[in-house]
């Protein structure tokens, strides 16, 4: 049987959070003030229990899954992990902060991880610095240089906030004349204590217009399911992309599902129901039923929760998790 939710989407791809801890402090992710005890009392999937929900998921049609967190290469179990989902029937991918790549290298490469996601947001090692409270800039743009050595697949995140990082759209971009990353700009996003606020999303119409005014560039034929619209600057090695979840969602077309460190599974980043698949499983009881249920819980857009669009959209009225919570 296939994921498929009221209005025909098929859902084939799982994104796991393997931990809500990290090792940087991003401020649009990880909130300053996280309740006391917040980590404490926290129940987390243990490796087999993450395998036994995955193949749950596996048997109804998923065909990839992306390794997330929090920072996935922080939990103390991650060999074990990706030991254990290498051996479903799945294409695997990992989105990491990047500072710890270099002590995993060969672990992605056993497990068959071919695509890593690494984020940065800023060239410049200060501006790194201050968005997420740690000096680990250096280490970041190495274990890129790495990954890449290594013929893996990089894609760069990067958060664009408008006063922060917009003026290195310019300089990303320019990274990728001799190196064959793929850059992908992603527009700002409200999550609980992140303090978003809509005239700091620095839109997809504005990242491209900064773009064309220094570059020329085309437009590529983006794959099924692309969260990004994706171009080339003419004659580079490397490409880059747009997820423009604010001001142009693109929920028509989704396939993704997410389970969160706890074991909760969340039908759409922006899902406010949640359903605790982890409890169940430690009941011992099917969880079948319940995935079917969120699926055919799943709204048409952005979990309910935009409908009039974001820039009639407060922070404190999205009821979410923080991103570091949730596993992006
Ligand atoms: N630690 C890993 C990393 O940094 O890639 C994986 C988890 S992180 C939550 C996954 C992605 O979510 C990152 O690319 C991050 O930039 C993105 N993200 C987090 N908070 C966001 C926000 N408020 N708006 C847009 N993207 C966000
Ligand atoms: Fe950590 Fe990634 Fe969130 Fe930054 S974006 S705080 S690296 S989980």
């Amino acid at each position: 049987m296939m994921l498929t939710d009221l209005f025909g989407r098929v859902h084939d791809y799982l994104r796991i959070s393997i931990t809500d801890k990290c090792n940087l402090r991003c401020s649009y992710c990880m909130p300053y003030d996280l309740p006391h005890g917040y980590y404490a009392n926290i129940k987390r999937m243990t490796a087999d229990e993450i395998y036994s929900i995955a193949k749950t998921f596996v048997g109804f049609g998923i065909k990839k899954i992306r390794i997330t967190g929090g920072e996935p290469l922080m939990r103390k179990e991650f060999r074990k992990i990706i030991q254990l989902l290498a051996q479903l029937p799945v294409e695997l991918a990992l989105s990491s902060n990047g500072v710890l790549i270099d002590d995993f290298m060969e672990d992605l490469q056993q497990a068959k991880i071919k695509s890593v996601n690494i984020s940065l947001d800023s060239l410049q090692a200060e501006t790194f610095s201050s968005i997420t409270k740690r000096n680990e800039q250096e280490r970041v743009l190495s274990n890129i240089h790495l990954l890449l050595k290594n013929n893996f697949e990089v894609k760069i995140n990067t958060v664009v906030m408008r006063g922060i990082n917009e003026q290195e759209i310019v300089n990303f971009v320019s990274l990728t004349k001799d190196l064959a990353l793929h850059i992908r700009f992603i527009e700002y996003m409200p999550f609980l204590g992140n303090g978003w606020h809509k005239n700091q999303v620095f839109t997809y119409d504005e990242i491209l217009s900064t773009i064309g005014s220094v570059f020329s560039y085309t437009k590529l034929n983006d794959p099924v399911h692309s969260t990004s619209k994706n171009f080339k600057v003419n004659g580079y090695a490397g490409t880059f992309g747009i997820i423009t979840t604010m001001s142009r969602p693109f929920c028509g077309d989704c396939n993704r599902l997410r389970l969160t460190a706890d074991g909760k599974m969340k039908n759409c980043l922006f899902d406010k129901e949640e359903i605790d698949l982890l409890s169940s499983l430690r009941n011992n009881d099917d969880i079948t039923e319940l995935v079917l249920k969120s699926v055919r819980n799943k709204k048409a857009a952005m979990g309910g929760q935009f409908d009039n669009g974001y820039q009639q959209t407060e922070a404190n009225q999205v009821i979410n998790r923080s991103m570091v919570g949730i596993g992006g």
